[in-house]
């Protein structure tokens, strides 16, 4: 039996321009599938529509065909898609997975500081589960009052129906600690899904079979097993790279100008050179 088509993917989110770090991750998965006869796809990450521009996604584009990061196949557009977003919530919804969250940022924060602090997650401490304690009638009450609400992953009832996971990574098996990261947001309140949510049912829905980006999204990477669990999506193998650093160690800035792939052209560096320089420095 022939072993199953490298799909590698490079997934941004159009709200600025490419930087070096974000060619460490795009040039991972490009020679992945080029080395052996793969598909390299790309995704643009654009479900904040207040923070994704137009001029950025194009310039993205511009930039990895620059790099000679030549894609293959259509560019999938997510803010295209919400449609099969929304369906596998209603899917996770069935299970009784999801619970409406009515916080605040603030009010999380206030709630933290009164537990004495919180376990920090991806993006910030834990979630204290403030409106996973919320009655039906009073979540009900609140939702007919108009209220704005996100939609959580209630991680506990999820483990209990999924059991242990694990993933293979560098020839390793990874086992899977979503609690780590609490009870993430799948649906915000601006916007009907998440990042979790969308990035694993799009590798899915697009054939992925390598994940390639950076160490910081690998805690995301246990809730991603869990979605994929519980929605029966197969699960890609990851490789998650090093942080690009600066000389002394630092982990380089996304806001620094001077690491766009454009500041760089302008000072005259070859595509070459740039791919050089994203696979040289890490930790
Ligand atoms: N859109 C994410 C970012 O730009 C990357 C998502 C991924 O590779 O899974 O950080």
């Amino acid at each position: 039996m022939r072993p199953p088509e490298t799909v590698s993917r490079f997934a941004p989110s159009p709200t600025g321009y490419l930087h070096l770090g974000h060619v460490r991750s795009a040039w991972e998965g490009w020679r992945a599938a080029r080395e052996v006869g793969g598909r390299f796809l790309l995704r643009i990450e654009d479900i904040d529509r207040g923070r994704c521009r137009a001029e950025f996604d194009a310039a993205i584009r511009e930039d990895l065909l620059w790099l000679g990061l030549v894609w293959d196949g259509e560019v999938r557009r997510q803010s295209e898609h919400f449609a099969d977003y929304q369906e596998a919530l209603a899917r996770l919804e069935a299970q009784g997975l999801l619970y409406p969250c009515f916080c605040t940022r603030k009010e999380i924060q206030a709630e933290i500081a009164r537990a004495g602090g919180a376990p920090q997650g991806e993006d910030g401490p834990v979630y204290p589960g403030t409106c996973k304690q919320l009655t039906l009638d009073q979540r009900r009450y609140r939702i007919a009052a108009g209220a704005d609400y996100a939609l959580r992953l209630d991680v506990s009832a999820a483990l209990a129906r999924t059991g242990m996971l694990d993933w293979f990574e560098d020839g390793r098996r990874i086992a899977a600690d979503p609690a780590a990261l609490g009870d993430v947001v799948l649906a915000r309140k601006d916007v009907p899904t998440s990042y979790h949510l969308a990035v694993t049912v799009d590798d899915a829905l697009q054939g992925v079979t390598l994940v390639t980006r950076g160490i910081d999204l690998f805690a995301a990477t246990h809730i991603h097993r869990v979605l994929q669990a519980l929605l029966h999506l197969p699960t890609p193998v990851y490789r998650h790279h090093p942080l690009l650093t600066d000389a002394s160690g630092r982990r380089l800035a996304k806001r620094d100008r001077a690491l766009t792939i454009r500041a760089m052209r302008e000072a005259g560096m070859t595509p070459g050179e740039i791919l050089e320089r994203a696979q040289s420095s890490g930790r």
